[in-house]
């Protein structure tokens, strides 16, 4: 069967008071790929990102994710088929990471009995009777991972996940997204810079200004002399 598309941009406009973020963006998602959204800070990475939570809406053009309007009070089910993960997440340092999970689990509405499972799957399943307050930054973003699988997403938005890990740290992390792209979960991963994240995408767009500067395999934007520095790679 051909791929199917998860997300879809059309036309998409976004203005903060009249200020242009994103400027008439096309983006399609298919099932199954890691797609890497790249640009400098302001480039309107994260403008995509709410605008497919539903958090905000388009000022002009459409969105459409798992063929709905995320924004529609209806799309309560979508909801539920989205992980979300942005940079350091914060978490009650008091609560063990067994606790935490079993909060966010409470607030989306989903069984508690996949917590554990989910723990060992991130490589927590000793810490996860410690306080978060002894975690690792490391850790604690792998448990924001854990925290953005429970009630098993179909996608993942991920927002500078690895902003400030180690590379040690960062690495594992990456990994695990591997793991999850095999088992059939489909990867949004925003980051300002290219080096590095290469190898675990599919397929990549480079945002500047609210605007495409680019878009294809890795292969393509290595020929891509014009890009910015930053997204320059070798060989
Ligand atoms: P960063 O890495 O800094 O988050 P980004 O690529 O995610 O950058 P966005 O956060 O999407 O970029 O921002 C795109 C543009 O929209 C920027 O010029 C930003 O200042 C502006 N912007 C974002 N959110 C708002 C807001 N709530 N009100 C006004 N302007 C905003």
């Amino acid at each position: 069967s051909s791929a199917i598309n998860i997300v879809e941009l059309q036309q998409v406009e976004k203005k903060y008071q009249g200020v242009s973020a994103l400027n008439k963006l096309n983006l399609e998602i298919r099932e199954g790929e890691v797609l890497g959204l790249f640009g400098h800070n302001g480039a309107g990475k994260t403008t995509t990102i709410k605008l497919i939570l539903g958090l905000i809406g388009a000022t002009s053009g459409q969105v459409k994710v798992f063929g709905e309007d995320p924004t529609q009070s209806e799309a309560r089910n979508l909801r539920r088929k989205l992980g979300f993960l942005q940079e350091n997440v914060s978490f009650y340092d008091q609560l063990t990471g067994l606790e935490v999970l079993q909060y966010f689990a409470r607030l989306k509405g989903v069984s508690k009995k996949n917590c554990l499972s989910l723990l060992d799957q991130v490589g927590l399943s000793q810490a996860g009777k410690r306080r978060v307050k002894t975690y690792s930054k490391g850790m604690r973003q792998r448990l924001g991972l854990a925290q953005a699988l429970l009630g098993e997403p179909k996608l993942l938005l991920l927002d500078e996940p690895t902003v400030g890990l180690d590379p040690i740290a960062t690495q594992d992390f990456y990994r695990r997204i591997e793991q999850l792209k095999e088992q059939g979960c489909t990867v949004i991963l925003c980051s300002h810079v290219l080096p590095g994240v290469e190898k675990y995408i599919d397929r990549a767009l480079i945002l500047g200004q609210g605007n495409l500067l680019a878009e294809g395999s890795i292969n393509d934007l290595r020929h891509q002399a014009d890009l910015p520095a930053t997204f320059h790679l070798q060989g």
